[in-house]
């Protein structure tokens, strides 16, 4: 190792990424800033048939079951290769079976991608479309259910990333299994942060990734599923690769992963699930994401910016802003302005009017916000913006929040 590097190391030992090196803040919602531990237990290699590996996936996985509360032990976890959407792919080809039919029910891209998913497939599928942001609502799914007896299981989004809804998955488990079906949940963005027991929310498997709010890198995605519908999900699947039953089974007999395992991310995973652990878990860990949120949105509003939701629907996880309506804004320029002062953020997803998100999670806190928010003030003091205040269809929009859950738009 030459001195620099060495020097290097240790300055960043006991720091956050130093802008100055140009390693910036990531405030979007995975890949996000991870610890230095993180990075550090990846500078090793790992034979992945070694007993030292297979003691690392057999304790990553009992720690992940171990976040699901009291019925935690009528559940498996099953890491699988690849991003957040290849494990989404693997429940869903897994659990649903091939003359199953799926509810999806989609109010951003994720949902949108479990349905087209689902065409992939070839498989029956259901599609409610909320449009960028309105909440799929229990009383809905339940008479979409009552309506066609085909449908066999129900697709929550937890957090849908592309606007930070968090969805009422609460009383859409409630109407799925009033009616007798299943509920798979993907909670890609919350889980970790956001409680999902399945004692208090029933749901029979969800899925999440290495690289959301347990704060890894990315490599893996992993399902949390009922032993009873692994075991009864053996010859689902339409993908050798995918087959989580097949993965599960291989854990079981060898402790191995079936194909090569991402080792070094596995490794940077359980230094995160240690971090979240001595944190306090779960609840420390989304109370620190709330503190995030509530010190950007405080501070963003003193700017004049706009949220799209409202404080209710509101996640820890990311916020949707609108767009300034000042024609000196351009979000190519506020983007770059961000980034020179240490701050990536993230361009957003709206139809209807201009907006960009900025991420809670990751290795930030209040402080970190604190200048986020002052690098935005002086982002738009460098554009010549005199007021960050939305154009008035920006509120209109939100305005439809507000509408009974009746008069939201149904299509299939
Ligand atoms: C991140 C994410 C995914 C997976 O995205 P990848 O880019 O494949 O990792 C799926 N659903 C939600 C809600 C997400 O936030």
């Amino acid at each position: 190792m030459t001195a620099t590097v060495a020097n290097e190391l240790a300055i960043k030992a006991n720091s956050l990424p130093d802008p100055e090196k140009g390693e910036p803040f990531l405030l979007t919602p995975g890949p996000l800033t991870t610890s230095y531990a993180v990075k550090q237990a990846m500078l090793r290699d790992w034979g992945s048939w070694d007993g030292d590996f297979r003691a690392m996936t057999a304790e990553l996985r009992r720690r992940l079951v171990d976040l699901l509360g009291n019925e935690r032990k009528a559940f498996e976890c099953v890491p699988m290769q690849g991003s957040g959407s290849y494990v989404v792919e693997a429940m869903l080809g897994t659990f649903v079976p091939k003359d199953g039919k799926l509810l999806v029910l989609a109010n951003g891209a994720y949902g949108l991608r479990a349905a087209k998913t689902m065409d992939y497939l070839g498989r029956a599928c259901h599609l409610l479309d909320k449009g960028d942001y309105l909440p799929p609502r229990g009383e809905e799914v339940g008479q979409i259910l009552a309506a066609d007896p085909a449908i066999t299981h129900v697709l929550a989004i937890h957090c849908e990333t592309s606007s930070g809804i968090l969805n009422p998955i609460d009383e859409i488990s409630k109407a799925t299994y009033a009616a007798g079906r299943k509920l798979l949940i993907d909670s890609m963005s919350a889980f970790g942060a956001i409680p999902v027991e399945p004692d208090k929310i029933r749901f029979e498997a969800l899925v999440s990734s290495a690289n959301k709010c347990i704060e890894g890198v990315p490599g893996f995605g992993f399902v949390l599923a009922r032993r009873s519908e692994l075991e009864a999900s053996a010859g689902n699947c339409h993908s050798l690769s995918l087959d989580i039953h097949a993965q599960w089974q291989a854990m079981e007999e060898t402790g191995q992963w079936r194909f090569t395992p991402p080792t070094h991310a596995v490794a940077a995973f359980l230094a995160a699930l240690k971090a979240h652990e001595v944190e306090g878990g779960i609840a420390a860990r989304g109370e620190r994401y709330e503190a995030n949120r509530d010190t950007l949105i405080a501070g963003m509003r003193q700017l004049g910016f706009e949220t799209l939701l409202d404080d209710r629907w509101l996640s820890p996880i990311i916020v949707t802003f609108f767009c300034p309506v000042d024609g000196a804004f351009s979000f190519d320029r506020f983007y770059d302005l961000m980034k020179d002062q240490g701050f990536i953020i993230y361009p957003g997803k709206l139809t209807v009017v201009d907006s960009f998100r900025i991420g809670c999670i990751g290795q930030m806190d209040t402080t970190i916000m604190r200048r986020v928010v002052t690098a935005a003030d002086l982002s738009l003091k460098q554009m010549g913006v005199v007021s960050a205040a939305p154009p008035r269809e920006a509120l209109q929009e939100r305005q439809k929040l507000q509408s009974r859950p009746d008069e939201m738009g149904m299509t299939s």
